[in-house]
């Protein structure tokens, strides 16, 4: 495939915009490379400024569940587009998306709405905190939640001391309060928990990890977890950003039936426009300003445009349950046939795999947490593995350490093609 327009573009980007993008995994530095710049999309498939067509694994890293340009999605943005886009007062469609996601998810009453994944789990730990008045939060080595100061840390030598930020611009003083976990190891939270009692707020995670590639609770993790926050009162908020309306209707609460005090939500319930939104029952959401003490607001939030096309999505989920077991088929078909082509070309590697979320590890050993992760990571594998699947056709997240995002737009055809493609390259590493 030739890239020559996308080269040109990014090389202007980069004179103009740090890196040439405006979010960091975008520019292909993992993997090496430019970045391929597109310029439209449809169904399952991306349309490159070269002209080129690919399949698409990423759809916009998860919004896009039911593929690129819904037509339910576009035509309710265009409606309301038109007659307005944002007008800083209230507006009846911010309600009816709240009924909907509070009927859809388990254990809610009320919904905030934001504008990214990144201002829900922040405001979400705002809120835990005031509402418990402890300071520490804990988070899990590998789990993502945006890129907010608090979740920008790694642990010191021993879990129970202090965080040091790893990125520069993140104070001591933010890096002190966030403890960092393993993921899947309920001895060590209970340790933390012990080191630290009586000053932890809450427990963030995602319940079923999709940053470190997917990686899914070990049995019996998430009850633990949700034990211990009952016997401390610690709050357990799930970052469900990446599973919420895509794991089930209710995400990973309804999926694996344990219940978290707050949730957030962010990529498919905004159908593919910026919103982020925070949910909880009603005695930690009356803890919001206007009618509670914690502040939070946004001038753009909840405006029409990001809830229509959220609304949109959520009513086509709703209304047609089947698009689940539908996505989740069609991710377990490509699982079985990835997993025979890999072992028919001895490679080693382990695959991931809770409903539509999969990833691909290019190493023997199960991934559980983000340690194995990176030991599987096999970078030089991996790139080459990119590569040759981008050749093939097939765009999947330019980083070893995504999920593959399936939507249902992808048809049988495209899955083959798609396994032909791993066949292929897999000769090749
Ligand atoms: C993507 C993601 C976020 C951040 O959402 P943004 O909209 O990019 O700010 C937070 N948590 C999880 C689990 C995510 O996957």
């Amino acid at each position: 495939m030739i890239y020559k327009r996308s080269s040109e573009l990014f090389a202007s980007a980069q004179k103009v915009i740090p890196g040439g993008v405006n979010s960091p995994v975008r520019a292909f530095k993992a993997v090496g490379g430019d970045p391929i710049f597109i310029k439209k999309a449809e169904g399952p498939y991306l349309y490159d400024e070269d002209g080129n067509k690919l399949i698409d694994y990423i759809n916009s890293w998860g919004p896009l569940i039911l593929g690129h340009a819904h037509k339910p999605v576009i035509d309710a943005v265009i409606a309301i587009a038109k007659k307005g886009t944002s007008f800083g007062t209230p507006t009846e469609i911010e309600t009816k998306i709240a009924e909907l996601a509070v009927k859809m998810v388990p254990n809610i009453d009320k919904i905030r709405m934001v504008n990214s994944g990144t201002e829900a789990t922040m405001s979400a730990v705002r809120l835990a905190r005031g509402f418990t008045g402890k300071e520490k939060i804990i988070k899990f080595a590998g789990c993502y939640h945006g890129h907010s100061d608090s979740f920008l840390i790694q642990a010191g030598s021993g879990a129970v001391t202090f965080g040091t930020p790893n990125s520069p611009g993140v104070t001591q003083g933010t890096a002190k309060d966030t403890l960092l976990a393993k993921y899947n190891d309920l001895d060590n939270v209970k340790k933390l928990v012990e080191a630290n009692k009586g000053e932890i707020s809450c427990i963030i995670l995602e319940p079923v990890a999709g940053n470190m590639g997917c990686i899914p609770p070990n049995e019996g993790f998430l009850e633990g977890l949700r034990k211990i926050c009952d016997e401390t009162g610690i709050l357990i908020i799930f970052d469900e950003v990446m599973t919420g309306f895509r794991l089930a209707p209710g995400g990973v609460q309804e999926r694996m039936g344990v219940n978290a005090d707050i949730v957030c939500f962010g990529k498919v319930i905004g159908g593919g426009l910026p919103v982020g939104a925070f949910a909880a029952r009603n005695e930690i959401m009356d803890y919001l300003a206007p009618i509670g003490p914690v502040y939070q607001a946004g001038t753009l939030s909840g405006n029409p445009l990001a809830m229509a096309a959220g609304l949109a999505m959520l009513k086509e989920l709703d209304s047609n349950r089947e698009i689940f077991e539908s996505i989740d088929k069609k991710t377990a078909y490509l699982h079985e046939r990835m997993e025979k082509v890999l072992l028919q070309n001895n490679i080693d590697f382990s695959i991931n795999r809770v409903g539509s979320m999969i990833s691909v590890h290019f190493g023997k050993e199960p991934v559980t947490d983000f340690a194995s992760a990176a030991e599987s990571a096999n970078l030089g594998t991996f790139n080459k593995f990119f590569h040759g699947m981008l050749e093939n056709g097939v765009y999947i997240a330019p980083s070893a350490f995504e999920t593959w995002f399936i939507s249902d737009a992808l048809s049988y055809d495209d899955l083959d093609k798609t396994i032909e493609a791993v066949d292929k390259v897999s000769k090749t590493l």
